[in-house]
């Protein structure tokens, strides 16, 4: 069974937030909750590639180093996001913690995990800098991840100005 939370158009959203976009209930038992991290603002600016990249490697260590319930990270193909996959009942304050947690270590990183030939798909398509100034933000803006869905459940005006993650001078 596929429970689906309340549809989010993707021009009300206001980045950055953190919602469940759906949860599977299995008859054998599993219980999978896609959440949907939103860093970007949908169809006005995606995050530039090597920044995704590497907050992609850093958030999945760093979120299955802290959790046996986190299963995996992948990112949206528009640019604007990461899908996080939790196993078993994970409620908004748990995960949201967990990300936060991550996005400080990530702050605090000298290196980007997993960021060689071995182990990556594209080894120089990486951005430290621009990794950690998108945590930064993200964490500054941590009272307002819950925010566009309580916005959107209560139908009420857009207010602040779009944000963006760029990438820091002289990274692709
Ligand atoms: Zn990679």
């Amino acid at each position: 069974m596929n429970l689906e939370p309340t549809e989010l158009d993707h021009r009300d959203m206001d980045v950055p937030f953190l919602r469940v976009a759906s949860r599977i209930l299995s008859a054998s038992g599993l219980d999978a909750t896609v959440w949907d991290f939103r860093v970007g603002q949908p169809n006005v600016a995606a995050v530039p590639g090597p920044v995704l990249h590497s907050l992609e490697h850093m958030l999945a260590v760093y979120l299955k180093e802290r959790s046996d319930s986190v299963l995996n990270v992948g990112v949206m193909g528009c640019r604007t996001g990461f899908y996080i996959i939790t196993l078993g009942a994970v409620d908004f304050g748990k995960i949201s913690r967990l990300v936060a947690q991550a996005l400080e270590a990530i702050q605090a990183a000298t290196e980007v995990v997993l960021a060689n030939p071995s182990e990556c798909g594209a080894a120089e398509y990486h951005s430290l800098a621009g990794a950690q100034e998108a945590a930064r933000w993200l964490l500054s803006r941590r009272a307002d991840w819950a925010e566009t869905v309580r916005r959107t459940l209560h139908d009420q005006p857009r207010s602040r100005p779009k944000p963006s993650v760029r990438c820091p001078k002289g990274d692709a």
